[in-house]
């Protein structure tokens, strides 16, 4: 999938998980993608932990994180628990990257200090999934520079991205050619709450270029934030990576999987005996990569997979489904 295929270019993938509850099979899937993918280009991959949004992080859910994708057999060069030359690799100990990145952002006058709006500030810390997004920001406070923050006093206030009218484009390597409105899709963002912390946006962006991240997996409810990160990559001067966006894993009715159903955990799922090479083998056949469900590491499907063929609908799971998975030790 690499928009530059120069031999000297490796690829650099991530897994970048929120530790607010515990993973569940959606996320499961999309990081075997992921790893399946940057792994079959033998590529590295590098495991964040995104933490900033410190209401909702938990500590019990961040070390059940690094146990979760052990016992799915996914591994990475690079993490909170093995270190790399581009740590930290938990977002709550970064903050001065994201401080140095915003302080750039007020210098070009990209950002204007907005007193808005206290709900949508206090919930920029985290993803926005597509439900949440609202409407368009009005600009009511875009009349102010940079500098009027000082004016503010006390007031508390959030640092809002100026979003320039026009097309934002990527060549996605799951939906193909895409493109998005920032103006449309949410208006002048959040990227700092001042003396708080970054948003998730502004977080992410620097990150993935600070730990030189070439290819992002994800699902694909971020696609709509995808416009606003290649914003602040042109703004700061940095390289965007390649954009990759799965469907996402669905309930019965239709419904993003809820983090807090604990029957689609895979602590739950552990708990209850089940094979961890049963469950890789059914998600890669949920995948499209093969017809039936053998179970299988996931290292023993590096180098079988391609983005070309993941099955492009949302993928259903039911209770049968998670019956039917096969218990026992692998
Ligand atoms: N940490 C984010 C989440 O769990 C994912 C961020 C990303 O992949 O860009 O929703």
């Amino acid at each position: 999938m690499r928009s530059d295929d120069s031999p000297s270019r490796r690829t650099i993938g991530r897994l970048a998980p929120s530790p607010t509850g515990g993973l569940h099979l959606g996320h499961a899937r999309t990081f075997l993608i992921a790893w399946l993918v940057a792994r079959s280009e033998r590529g590295r991959m590098i495991l964040r932990i995104e933490d900033l949004d410190s209401t909702r992080v938990r500590d019990e859910a961040r070390r059940g994180i690094l146990d979760d994708l052990r016992w799915l057999g996914l591994d990475w060069d690079e993490g909170p628990d093995i270190g790399g030359d581009q740590g930290p690799y938990v977002q709550s100990e970064r903050l001065e990257r994201y401080a140095a990145a915003l302080d750039r952002l007020r210098a070009d006058e990209r950002v204007y200090p907005c007193t808005c709006t206290r709900a949508e500030i206090a919930r920029a810390a985290s993803a926005p999934h597509p439900e949440d997004e609202g409407p368009s920001y009005p600009g009511t406070c875009s009349g102010r520079s940079a500098g009027e923050a000082r004016l503010l006093g006390d007031r508390s206030f959030a640092w809002r991205f100026r979003v320039p009218e026009g097309l934002l484009a990527w060549d996605d390597a799951v939906l193909g050619p895409s493109s998005g409105h920032p103006r449309q899709i949410g208006g002048d963002f959040l990227v700092a709450r001042n003396g708080v912390g970054p948003s998730y946006q502004l977080a992410v962006v620097v990150d993935d270029a600070a730990m030189g991240i070439n290819q992002v997996i994800r699902g694909d409810d971020l696609a709509t934030s995808t416009p606003r990160q290649l914003l602040l990559y042109q703004s700061l001067g940095l390289q965007p990576p390649d954009f990759g966006h799965v469907p996402l894993a669905v309930d019965p009715g239709g419904r993003r999987l809820a983090k807090r159903d604990e029957s689609l955990k895979l602590g739950a799922l552990r708990e209850l005996g089940v094979d961890p090479r049963g469950l890789v083998g059914a998600l890669i056949q949920t995948c499209g990569w093969s017809d039936g469900a053998q179970p299988a590491w996931p290292r023993e499907w590096i180098g079988r997979v391609d983005l070309v063929r993941l099955r492009r609908q949302p993928w259903v799971v039911t209770p049968e489904w998670i019956e039917a998975l096969p218990h026992g030790r692998p």
